[in-house]
């Protein structure tokens, strides 16, 4: 077993992590309080590639692999986890159309996506459908050479800027998940309404709505045949959940940096608060959940690397990664007392932004949910 990365990966790891300390700290909370947008940002790590490392040079990316792209996203959730979300809203519908679109529909869509000049989105989640993905109401009925789209879509993330992503929709809702369909949309056509949605954290991605009233798609913009689409959903989403689960350990490892600098400096009883064994017990604990998540979703990405079945072990290394994060934020809170409560320090930005990562792409109840399932026997992960 090599726990070594390589030449070419460490480099790729430094490149993110000096471009996150120089470009994205110095207005990490400036942005987040202001909830920008930093759309200079997305298109520069366009530019920097982070968005291509698992897509062909022929398609604009480098082709450097989902350990390239954890990394990455690692990095760059260190440092503000809302903008790693740019990664996996071009990664991710990127690498779909590259493994379920025709040739031209790879041509035409995929190099805007990686290099940030098209602003993706996938629009899966409805009012009643959450994590029961097949409870989507929208319909895509056969119009001619294309269909009309009607129904909402909620919480999606980039939905006030996006101009080209995945629209998941029933062509025929009497086959149940089997009538489902996968599109990819260009949403500045007419016929989309978008609506802004107020969240808690991650302030910097937006999040809102998606009206479709009689919104036209190409049939030549369907990926793969009708009623393909719970599958590419499903597959979407075992690649967008690794992308996830990094962004998680990114910010779990600011939560814990922030404690342990915090535990240095803050005196209280004459002492460090670092030598009080409550505090001890929490770095500790902070420590083997990151470390732990680190090794699973590292070696969910070589797996991945490997075109080895994946889904089993990106479900795990999601579920700890999340926790591993969510923990980090509230134990760097608890440490950092009245501090980390203020917006002085960036603990209250982990906090608010760690709780994401248990609801997005399948929340921790749905990964304990494939894992356990998949021990049992009922359905196996890996199929
Ligand atoms: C910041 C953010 C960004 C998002 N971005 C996108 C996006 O870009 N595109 C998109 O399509 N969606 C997006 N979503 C939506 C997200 O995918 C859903 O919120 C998620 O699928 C969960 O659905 P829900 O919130 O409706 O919860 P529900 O499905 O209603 O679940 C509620 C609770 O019940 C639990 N639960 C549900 N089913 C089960 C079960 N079978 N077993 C055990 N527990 C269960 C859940 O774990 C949860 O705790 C985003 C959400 C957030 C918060």
């Amino acid at each position: 077993m090599d726990f070594e990365l390589s030449e070419e990966l460490i480099a790729v790891r430094e490149l993110a992590r000096e471009f996150a300390e120089k470009e994205m700290a110095p207005t990490a909370a400036k942005d987040d309080k202001e909830k920008n947008f930093r759309g200079d940002l997305v298109k520069k790590m366009g530019e920097l590639g982070f968005y291509g490392s698992v897509i062909p040079e022929e398609y604009g990316g480098s082709g450097l692999g989902f350990l390239a792209m954890v990394l990455i996203t690692e990095e760059i959730a260190r440092i503000h986890s809302a903008m790693r979300v740019a990664i996996n809203m071009q990664m991710g519908p990127a690498l779909t159309l590259l493994q379920f679109g025709t040739e031209e529909q790879k041509k035409k869509y995929i190099p805007g996506l990686v290099s940030g000049d098209t602003i993706g989105c996938f629009a899966i989640t409805e009012p009643d459908a959450g994590s029961d993905v097949s409870g989507m109401r929208t319909t895509a009925t056969k119009d001619g050479d294309g269909y009309r789209i009607n129904g909402n879509k909620i919480f999606i993330t980039n939905a006030p800027v996006t101009t080209g992503g995945l629209l998941y929709a029933y062509t025929d809702r009497a086959q149940k998940h089997r009538g489902m369909s996968a599109f990819f949309a260009d949403f500045t056509q007419p016929g989309v309404t978008r609506k802004s949605i107020d969240a808690l954290g991650a302030l910097c991605s937006p999040l809102g709505e998606l009206t479709f009233e009689n919104f036209r798609v190409p049939a030549a913009n369907r990926l793969g045949k009708e009623g393909d689409g719970f599958k590419v959903c499903m597959w979407q989403l075992n690649q967008t959940r690794l992308n996830c689960a990094a962004g998680a350990l990114g910010l779990a490892r600011a939560a814990k940096d922030a404690a342990v600098d915090y535990c240095n400096q803050r005196v209280q009883f004459g002492q460090k608060i670092g030598e009080f064994q409550m505090n001890q017990d929490m770095i500790a604990q902070m420590i083997v959940h990151e470390e732990a998540a680190r090794l699973l979703v590292y070696r969910a990405a070589w797996l991945a690397d490997q075109k080895k079945p994946n889904n089993l072990e990106t479900s795990v290394g999601k579920f700890a990664a999340s926790e591993a994060a969510a923990y980090a934020a509230d134990a760097a809170m608890k440490i950092l007392g009245a501090y980390g409560y203020s917006t002085e320090f960036p603990v209250e930005r982990y906090y608010r932004d760690a709780k994401s990562y248990q609801i997005v792409e399948g929340s921790s109840n749905v990964q304990k949910m494939i894992i356990a399932q998949d021990a049992l026997g009922y359905r196996k992960a890996n199929r």
